[in-house]
């Protein structure tokens, strides 16, 4: 293991520590630090966020931050936050035709409640599908960690049943992910390929990076050889070199597949692959519940790192 590895698991480990987080967030962390990932607390600023990606021609898929709930009334002000946000998209214009959609992660719609989680976060995943669809746009289910695959696909086949359009991630650090983007690589399916960013156990995860790419090539050259829509979710520019050039020799239309970033990361290349006439989506985090998604960022990236306890210094 180097030192960037170990970095990694120290960050990864970081991002499930209470603690610390309480540490971190009551720290004086500008939000101009947060701000370069996180664009804001409130509705209207993800939806200003996404108003500006449009401005550029990318699309948006936007995540209410938030994870690992035990607290229903917790669960519900999730699913709350999200039917705001879906209004709010309509009233600005910025639903229509998927064009802002949202993502959304079980956990913080009451997957891990005793008893009834999976149940509940699916009756609240479907309620948002339901003003998704008013809305005219989609939903996508975020993937966490390797203990609630199972369950996330199975709530995706119920979802679908219902509201075909909503779509899944597949991690290319997991083993078995080849098998599932088989099982998904059908028509009308929506796909995010991924590399995954939770820390894994290596009876189900590759654990060097290059085995993680190259899992990744396998996985998309199943998607974009399929009959589904593909989502090359990926800041690595010779990922995003090979997803062309599959697209290219599978004959695929420029609307029959996209590239997906984080929010402040790469946007000039972000701009870059819009303006070359493909689909270029951004993930727009907002909220309060910053800590765990920033940690995560920051074990991908040690730059990230640096830029975050520059910012940190200098206040
Ligand atoms: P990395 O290995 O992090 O980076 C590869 C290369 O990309 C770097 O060597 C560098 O050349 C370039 N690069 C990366 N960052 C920068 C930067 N800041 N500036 C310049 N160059 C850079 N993970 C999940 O587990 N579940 C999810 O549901 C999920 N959804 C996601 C949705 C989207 C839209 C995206 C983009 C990612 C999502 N992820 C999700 C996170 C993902 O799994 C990875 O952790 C994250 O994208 C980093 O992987 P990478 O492919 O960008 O490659």
């Amino acid at each position: 293991m180097d030192a960037s590895d170990l970095l990694r698991n120290s960050l990864l480990q970081l991002s499930k520590s209470g603690t610390v987080r309480q540490t971190i967030e009551k720290a004086p962390v500008s939000r101009s630090v947060v701000k370069r990932f996180v664009p804001g607390d409130a509705t209207a600023d993800a939806v200003a966020a996404a108003a500006q990606l449009r401005a550029t021609n990318r699309l948006a898929t936007i995540d209410y931050l938030g994870e690992d709930t035990t607290d229903l009334s917790q669960a519900i002000s999730t699913r709350d936050h999200y039917l705001e946000l879906l209004r709010a998209l309509a009233g600005a214009d910025l639903s229509q035709h998927g064009m802002g959609e949202v993502s959304l992660k079980l956990s913080a719609l009451g997957q891990y409640l005793p008893g009834d989680g999976h149940k509940i976060a699916l009756e609240h995943a479907r309620e948002i599908c339901q003003a998704a669809g008013n809305a005219g746009t989609t939903v996508t289910l975020d993937m966490e960690d390797h203990t609630t695959t199972d369950a996330t696909l199975e709530s995706l086949r119920e979802l679908r049943q219902d509201f075909p359009w909503v779509g899944a991630v597949i991690q290319s650090y997991l083993r078995r992910s080849e098998a599932d983007c088989r099982d998904l690589a059908h028509e009308g399916s929506r796909v995010r390929l991924c590399k995954g960013a939770y820390k894994e156990p290596e009876s189900v995860a590759y654990q060097g990076s290059s085995d993680v790419d190259q899992n990744y090539v396998r996985c998309l050259k199943i998607l974009m050889a399929g009959d589904g829509y593909p989502m090359v979710a990926s800041h690595d520019p010779r990922l995003i070199e090979i997803a062309g050039a599959l697209a290219a020799h599978h004959h695929r239309d420029a609307d029959s597949y996209e590239y997906q970033m984080l929010y402040g990361i790469r946007p000039e290349e972000q701009k870059r692959i819009a303006d070359r006439g493909n689909q270029m989506r951004v993930y727009i985090p907002y909220g309060e519940e910053w800590y765990g998604y920033l940690m995560r960022r920051m074990a991908e990236r040690p730059a990230n790192t640096m830029f975050f306890l520059r910012g940190l210094a200098s206040k």
